[in-house]
């Protein structure tokens, strides 16, 4: 009957932090849009099943047929009526090609479906809604100075937040040294910023970190689990170009300094924050702490600007656009239907 919960399976990799952040986007818009309706399942195929052809959706069936263990996930209680959710970034990255069998390609901006087109997908099989973030984060209503608070940060002074996904990639060492002496000022000896340092699982970077003496407050974290508290208390942000912490540095209005970048699926994510004036690129520890620097000093208005920009490109809704645009295609098509949608994970490709 129309009660019994349909099941949504997303098949993902779970490497750095962004798959994961967009499938539990996906699994908590699915709960709180539809309840009970769904039940959504996360797997990850990096670690259990590597070599998999997940580029074939037929395959991918016969292969769930002889897998017990997956086709229990994908079934689990009831008759085949269930959606499938296929997250093909990891692939998608990696051939920068997209299936041109599935029922839904979900691109994060307008760059990435042109793309999907070239690859032979038609328009009615791509929609545009933005890259899934969690509803923790767009959803949430923060303020400033009680996220300083709570978070047990200095109250008034400017704050950076540095970051490098989920495993700590990219110059963080270097950027924060440099931050270190960028914002403290020498003639008035006192610091005109703060620094939270989040590691991710680079445990090596953290005690380096921890073991160095300041002369300007910071923070150093490992893997946090409420980056949009961090991101609220802070007002900027430096990365490597990550889609999901540039998507999340959006929605926050966050100013961005891209430091690095994954060659291949991420570097195209700089023309996409730096041409739309949210932000910079810079390899260069030094270059990027004194535009820091500038950015809490004599040039505030800029800082501003950029965050202006940074709202204007953010998608909060995005995830709620997608699970509410599977469920009509689940009502469309009924129950003994077999749907497959694929997600982009990159705002551009550039291979
Ligand atoms: N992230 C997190 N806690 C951390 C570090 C990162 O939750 O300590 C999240 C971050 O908010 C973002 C994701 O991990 O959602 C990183 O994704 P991104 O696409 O930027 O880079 P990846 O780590 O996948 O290479």
């Amino acid at each position: 009957g129309a009660d019994r919960p349909k099941n949504v399976l997303v098949l993902m990799s779970d490497t750095g932090g962004g798959h994961r952040a967009s499938a539990e986007a996906i699994r908590d818009a699915f709960r709180l849009e539809f309840g009970d309706e769904y039940r959504v399942f996360v797997k990850d195929l990096g670690k259990e099943h590597a070599g998999w052809p997940l580029n074939d959706m037929e395959r991918t069936y016969k292969f769930m047929v002889k897998h017990v263990s997956l086709w229990k996930v994908a079934f689990h209680g009831t008759y085949p009526r269930w959606v499938h959710c296929s997250y093909l970034a990891a692939l998608a990255a990696l051939y920068a090609r997209f299936h041109a069998g599935v029922d839904r390609c979900y691109c994060p901006s307008e760059e990435v479906s042109k793309r999907a087109l070239l690859e032979g997908l038609k328009p009615s099989q791509i929609r545009v809604f933005g890259l899934p973030v969690r509803p923790s984060f767009c959803r949430a209503v923060l303020n400033k100075d009680d996220l300083r608070e709570e978070l047990e940060m200095h109250p008034h002074l400017p704050a950076v937040l540095l970051m490098g996904g989920g495993e700590g990639m990219g110059p963080v060492e270097k950027t924060a040294m440099a931050l270190g002496e960028a914002l403290f000022d020498e003639e008035l000896g006192k610091p005109i910023g703060q620094i939270v340092v989040i590691c991710g699982r680079n445990q090596i970077l953290s005690s380096t970190l921890q073991s160095t003496e300041w002369r300007i407050p910071v923070k150093i974290r490992g893997f946090e689990t409420q980056m949009e508290k961090w991101m609220g208390a802070c007002d900027c942000i430096i990365t490597k170009a990550g889609p999901g912490t540039i998507a999340e540095a959006l929605i926050r209005g966050l100013p961005i300094i891209l430091n690095d970048f994954i060659p291949g699926q991420e570097v195209g994510n700089i023309p996409y924050v730096v041409e739309n004036g949210a932000g910079a690129f810079s390899k260069s520890p030094k270059e990027t702490a004194s535009l820091v620097a500038r950015w809490f000093g004599p040039d505030r208005d800029e800082l501003k600007k950029f965050s202006g920009n940074a709202l204007k490109l953010a998608r909060p809704g995005a995830v709620f656009d997608i699970v509410k645009d599977i469920h009509q295609l689940v009502q469309q098509r009924g129950p003994m239907e077999r749907i497959s949608y694929s997600l982009t994970s990159s705002f551009s490709y550039a291979i």
